[in-house]
């Protein structure tokens, strides 16, 4: 049989969403042969299909099983629950986030994503609605931006193929030469792999993210005053790094989650949206960019927005159902009495007393790999993986569609076809 080639495959491991994958498949063996253009991460995504961690067979409280058991245990668990929790997400298809939605309405239950976790803030500061959200979609990025900052983040680790595709070295409508017409700037707590290619590397103490955004809002607003309060800082190179700030043509500050989750996080957030608006207040177009990280967690977001006006952290069972610090996961899980979870790892990544509150609950688990939770959860549900044994629509973080095709057969059914058939069992 000839091999099958798949031009322009989506990656499914970041929200980058790298649209540009040539895959070839030998379809006698059902095996990848060949991929090219995909970052180490990305292309270890694509192989990931035979790793020794897949969930092999369904389990309900360790013991294999059939789908079907399963489904009936999962409903079972479901039923009797006063208000479970649905979480998750992040990795899955739109389809299947709109089928846990379902789920969690008909449940009165609790919807949430990572994003409860990690952008909390930002939204918090976009209600307030003191500064404007400067933003814009990424190929605007690449097209004008000749100032590109990452703060608090390192893309080299967390979105490999980020600085080639959309913010250094890309040639853009208003940066022919690429890289020679943009100039990259990092400002972070700790030493990254960015240092060796930035034009400028801020190290900070930790904690001093604010006091820094401060003091370039107070510069780029003619304010040198705060040149003789503070004398722990290196002024000399902040004035030189504010005044490049300002003749910039187009500029994007790219911010992660070293300055969006830390203890400091939210005076930072406020005072990084002060200098982005005090510089458009000066005429140059900067914009405010949230790096996300699992590869459609911008697809629940826009699903939420779209179905309910609010982007995380939903409660179903009240009447204000959109509270964050009392209708988000971290802060629910006292009231919750069953989880549902997709594609998420909530024993490693929630913090430990939290983490634990899931022991006192029955855990459904929907995942390809194995993982602390699904080790920990009453019924596992083996799933294919999405965009590669799957299809399935995400959002790129910038809130751009893509369709994620299926690269591999499989012999699991997909977290959407056992959402599904969940959600037509308990509706009953
Ligand atoms: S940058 Fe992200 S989406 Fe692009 S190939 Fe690498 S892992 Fe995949």
């Amino acid at each position: 049989m000839k091999e099958r080639i798949i031009e322009s495959a989506v990656c499914p491991f970041c929200a980058c969403l790298c649209d540009d994958v040539v895959i070839s498949v030998d379809p006698a063996s059902n095996e990848i042969k060949e991929i090219r253009n995909a970052c180490a991460v990305g292309t270890q995504k694509f192989l990931s299909t035979r790793h020794a961690d897949r969930v092999q067979k369904p389990r309900i409280n360790g013991k294999e099983t059939d789908y079907e058991a399963a489904i009936q245990k999962a409903v079972e668990i479901l039923r009797t629950a006063k208000k479970p929790l649905i979480y998750g997400l992040g990795n899955s298809g739109y389809d299947a986030q709109r089928v846990a939605l379902e789920i969690a309405k008909h449940k009165r239950g609790v919807y949430d994503t990572s994003e409860s976790i990690c952008h909390n803030l930002l939204y918090s500061e976009l209600r307030k609605g003191k500064y404007p959200f400067y933003y814009a979609l990424l190929d605007e990025i690449r097209d004008n931006a000749n100032v590109t900052i990452y703060w608090g983040a390192n893309p080299i680790v967390s979105h490999p193929r980020h600085l080639s595709r959309y913010s250094v070295y890309p040639l853009g409508r208003y940066a022919l030469k690429g890289v020679m017409d943009r100039e990259l700037i990092t400002i972070d707590v700790v030493d990254s792999e960015l240092k060796k290619i930035s034009r400028w590397f801020l190290r900070l103490n930790p904690g001093d993210d604010a006091k820094l955004a401060e003091i370039m809002t107070r510069l780029v607003n003619g304010d040198t005053s705060v040149l003789r309060e503070d004398d722990e800082m290196d002024m000399d190179t902040i004035v030189k790094l504010t005044d490049r700030l300002k003749k910039a043509f187009y500029g994007v500050i790219f911010v992660g989650l070293g300055a969006l989750s830390s203890e400091a996080a939210t005076k930072n957030v406020e005072a990084i949206f002060a200098l982005v608006d005090a510089l458009n207040k000066t005429g140059v177009r900067y914009v405010l960019f949230p790096m996300k990280g699992h590869f459609n967690v911008m697809g629940a977001v826009q699903l939420l927005l779209r179905e309910t006006g609010y982007p995380f952290g939903l409660d179903f069972s009240r009447d204000r159902m959109f509270e964050p610090g009392k209708t988000t996961v971290l802060d629910v899980l006292e009231e919750v009495d069953a989880a549902l979870i997709v594609g998420a790892d909530p024993y490693s990544s929630f913090p430990k007393a939290k983490a634990k509150e899931l022991c006192d609950m029955p855990v459904i688990s929907i995942d390809p790999f194995e993982t602390p939770t699904t080790f920990n959860s009453s019924v596992v549900f083996p799933a294919a993986i999405t965009g590669v044994e799957a299809e399935g629509i995400a959002y790129r973080m910038d809130g751009l569609p893509l369709k994620l095709d299926k690269i591999l057969d499989c012999e699991y059914p997909s977290d959407k076809q056992i959402l599904e058939r969940i959600y037509r069992a308990l509706v009953l």
